[in-house]
């Protein structure tokens, strides 16, 4: 069972540890059996939709929008979320993170019409929702985006390439960030809700990767869309899209969190059930201090996730210092925790499909989709020279 003390922090009020209290209800109701660390894109597709409708049908997916206009995101129910989740099944948070990323944008810029088409249905889990930002010579330099959307009458065509685009192919709508004016760089881009099945969009690849979840690069050719698909004003779509990371970032450091937490759960089973040179593995000082390394870091990580989550929530403000330390800090030390948990299993730790094992493919991406670790070190370092928490 997890350290569950952190439901004592001043950060969270009942509320939250009543959520957590019910994701934790649902992931003992059969969670771990789905499609995590399966490499059959199939039965990983499937296993998606599934999460997403069970999820869906317990409620569970109401934090990930917001569709009364005015209402704000609870970015602690999404971090609490995503911490439980991962902890249980990282496909799950997958899923789960993807449904509030892949309608950000419409819970933040959406006019009423575009809320009430799109956000009921992906928080009953009947929806499936995708975020299109990078290209493949467009990631952490968001500016360099080179898809177009020409206005033509009454509304856009799209051109152009996306990739790395997490539930590309099973999704049922994207949120797709294309170069709308002349303007360079940041400038000029806005955002369009594209629906799965638009003439022009074409799931062009599926990419596999060392944890495989559903993801693909997109093309767009002559893609044709409404005027009514276009999210706020032409021109604002990188402060949509950056408006959106500044809300879930933070949650990516709350799933490492979790995978974290998983990892020292079974280490923490297995020092105890390991005997070496005729006593149990915890038993040594070199184990303890492994041990002492592991809850440190998951406890630092946890208040820098949720410093960042009651800050948004309560002081009601930008947190991109705070979000991104609590990204780039969590994810890390997580990388290191899981390592740490690998290395007390022996060889045990690498065989394919134990837990630790999965848990280290896991964890990777973390440090890079979201922005990586050294763009994070950038947005930090940028705050801090211009005041922002001098
Ligand atoms: C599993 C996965 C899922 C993803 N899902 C999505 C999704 O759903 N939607 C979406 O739009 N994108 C998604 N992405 C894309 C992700 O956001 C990008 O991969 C990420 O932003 C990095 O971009 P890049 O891969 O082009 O790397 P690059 O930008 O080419 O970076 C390569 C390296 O250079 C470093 N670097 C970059 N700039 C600097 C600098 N100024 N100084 C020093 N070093 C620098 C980076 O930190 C990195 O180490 C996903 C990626 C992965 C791996």
């Amino acid at each position: 069972m997890a350290d569950t003390s952190y439901l004592g922090w001043p950060f969270f009020g009942e509320p939250h540890r009543r959520l957590v209290r019910e994701l934790e209800q649902f992931a003992a109701g059969g969670l771990s059996d789905l499609g995590h660390g399966s490499d059959d894109d199939a039965a990983i597709d499937a296993a998606c939709r599934e999460i997403v409708r069970r999820l869906g049908q317990a409620g569970l997916l109401n934090h990930c929008c917001v569709p009364v206009a005015g209402d704000r995101f609870d970015v602690r129910s999404l971090a609490l979320s995503r911490d439980v989740l991962a902890r249980h099944n990282p496909l799950a948070d997958f899923a789960f993170a993807m449904q509030g990323l892949g309608t950000g944008p419409i819970s933040l810029s959406g006019d009423e019409r575009q809320r009430a088409a799109y956000l009921p249905a992906v928080m009953r889990g009947e929806r499936i929702a995708a975020f299109a930002l990078s290209e493949p010579q467009a990631g952490s330099d968001v500016g360099a985006i080179a898809t177009t959307a020409t206005k033509d009458g009454a509304g856009y065509v799209l051109n152009g390439t996306k990739t790395w685009i997490s539930n590309g192919g099973i999704a049922d709508h994207y949120v797709v960030f294309a170069r709308s004016g002349g303007e360079k760089g940041t400038r000029g881009l806005s955002a369009f809700i594209v629906d799965a099945g638009t003439p022009g969009l074409q799931v062009a690849a599926r990419i596999r990767t060392i944890a495989p979840h559903p993801l693909a690069t997109l093309v767009f050719d002559g893609c044709r869309v409404a005027e009514s698909a276009l999210l706020g004003a032409p021109g604002e779509g990188f402060k949509i899209a950056m408006g959106t990371l500044d809300v879930f970032r933070t949650t990516v450091g709350a799933a490492a969190l979790g995978l974290a937490r998983r990892a020292l759960e079974e280490a923490l089973r297995r020092i105890r059930e390991r005997t070496v040179f005729g006593k149990p593995l915890a038993e040594y000082q070199l184990t303890q201090a492994k041990i002492g390394d592991m809850a440190l870091a998951i406890d630092a990580a946890a208040l820098l996730v949720y410093r960042a989550a009651w800050t948004r929530d309560v002081l009601q403000r930008r947190v991109t210092r705070e979000a991104a330390m609590a990204k780039l800090y969590a994810t890390e030390a997580a990388q290191q925790v899981i390592d740490m948990a690998v290395q007390l299993f022996g060889g045990t730790g690498v065989v394919s499909g134990v837990t630790v094992e999965t848990l280290y493919r896991d964890i990777r991406a973390l440090r890079i989709y979201e922005g990586t670790s050294e763009i994070q070190k950038l947005v930090i370092a940028g705050a801090v020279l211009s005041g922002d928490g001098a």
